[in-house]
């Protein structure tokens, strides 16, 4: 539930009826969901907090990112092919440009520096009134629409773990960061930097820190599924999507787990230690994805990238692990995830999960809830998810639209 600075309200309200839907974020799935309205004739207002469309991806990721899945499974809908010479895994530059292209082809204009501060369905009205925060957040401005599109990400604010604090990490003197504000490896050349966190984020910048100088541990505190990028050069993810087509879950994971073993080893004797359950099996009941190696592996096994184990807490030149032993440590860089923001500023429990801010439904019944209230974007699936969001939103909103214009057509002959 919103906080009480969430609450609290600027000083000048004026309203603004809004025709069509209103869509809140502008990232990948907020512009798409506009696309495809838009393809439907349908006119909506997209509002994005920050002062450019896409900004989890321009600002808050790392130089080296690029696309963990191939580009053909990040394609947003309608929208003619990335590039010609555009490489397998887009980098996140060539990914931002197609996401401006995407916005310029569809004509999405979003209002920036807008955030949402709060919305709710007004039932005597029939309308969702959504309140917003202009430039320096002195005004607001309250738009009514009929429909409104949350489109805010599963990523919205970083995730730091719980318990930092009694763990002293205030009394810690080095560096403390969250992967979405790291950039690059060479700022900690020379360094000594621990990185909490082994997921996709964890494994990349540590890789990057490593191939920069920096001497570089890794905390794995939990079971984890790492699985090579490619086999026998298709890619993983591309052959798990046409397996699953023919063969059930089990069997598939199985086979990529014989493929792993194959061509990374046996990466438990490096301190990672596989789940019981296969990595299709936990993505599709957890949403937690598989590590997709890019080559932190290899500094793995080379002891480049230390493994280390959890952190009972911090000391004033570093940390103290779970196992007793004590290391120093430059800077600390948390690759702990990200989290939805639904529940700071959106009234309403039965679509989100006021615990998580995600759908209370699965995919693919987690797009659509009452009052004319729909999510993109939350699948975890990814960019696929957004997709199929999209196109779903943007029909069922197109049909009422259009049965409204009929209505509206009807009272005016009658008059
Ligand atoms: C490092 C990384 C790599 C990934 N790689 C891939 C990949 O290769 N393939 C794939 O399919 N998926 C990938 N994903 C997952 C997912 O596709 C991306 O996170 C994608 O950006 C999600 O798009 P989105 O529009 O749903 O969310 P976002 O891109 O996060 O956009 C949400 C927007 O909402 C805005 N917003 C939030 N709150 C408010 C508010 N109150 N008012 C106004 N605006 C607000 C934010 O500023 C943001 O612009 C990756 C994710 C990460 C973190």
């Amino acid at each position: 539930m919103p906080t009480s600075q969430d609450d609290a309200s600027p000083a000048t309200t004026r309203q603004v009826w809004v025709p069509g839907p209103v869509i809140v974020g502008a990232g990948p799935s907020g512009i798409a969901t506009a696309a495809c309205l838009k393809s439907r004739g349908v006119p909506s207002l997209v509002l994005e907090r920050d002062a450019t469309v896409a900004p989890s991806w321009r600002d808050r990721t790392y130089e080296r990112l690029r696309l963990h899945l191939p580009r053909s499974f990040c394609e947003l809908p309608l929208a003619p092919p990335f590039p010609a010479g555009t490489p397998p895994y887009p980098t996140r530059d060539q990914f931002v440009a197609y996401l401006d292209a995407y916005a310029r082809a569809f004509a999405v204009q979003p209002r920036l520096r807008a955030r949402v501060r709060a919305a709710a369905y007004d039932a005597a009205i029939g309308f969702w009134r959504v309140a917003v925060v202009e430039g320096d957040e002195t005004a607001e401005t309250e738009f009514l629409s009929r429909w409104l599109v949350v489109a805010t990400g599963e990523n919205a604010e970083a995730a730091w773990p719980e318990g930092m604090v009694e763990m002293g990490i205030g009394g810690f003197r080095g560096e403390v960061m969250h992967t979405s504000g790291y950039k690059r490896g060479d700022e900690f050349a020379g360094k000594k930097v621990l990185v909490v966190g082994c997921g996709n984020s964890g494994m990349e910048v540590s890789l990057d820190l490593c191939d920069n100088g920096a001497a570089t541990s890794m905390v794995v505190r939990d079971k984890l599924h790492v699985l090579p990028r490619e086999i026998l050069g298709i890619s993983t993810f591309g052959l798990s999507v046409f397996l699953l087509k023919w063969f059930p879950i089990k069997w598939v994971d199985a086979l990529l787990l014989f493929f792993s073993r194959l061509i990374l080893g046996n990466i438990e004797k490096y301190g990672l230690r596989r789940p019981k359950i296969g990595p299709l099996q936990i993505k599709s009941s957890t949403g937690k994805t598989p590590v997709l190696d890019i080559g932190a592996l290899k500094k793995i096994k080379n002891g480049e990238i230390k493994v280390v184990p959890a952190i009972n807490c911090f000391t004033e030149n570093g940390v103290e692990f779970v196992d007793g032993h004590r290391e120093e440590f430059d800077a600390v860089i948390f690759a702990t995830g990200y989290k939805s923001n639904v529940p700071s500023w959106l009234k309403e429990e039965e679509l989100f999960s006021e615990r998580d801010g995600l759908p209370r439904k699965a995919f693919p019944h987690s797009w659509r809830g009452k009052n004319g209230l729909y999510a993109t974007g939350f699948t975890k699936r990814g960019l696929l998810g957004t997709s199929y969001d999209a196109a779903m939103i943007a029909a069922d909103i197109a049909h009422r639209w259009s049965n409204a214009l009929d209505d509206h057509h009807d009272q005016q002959q009658q008059r």
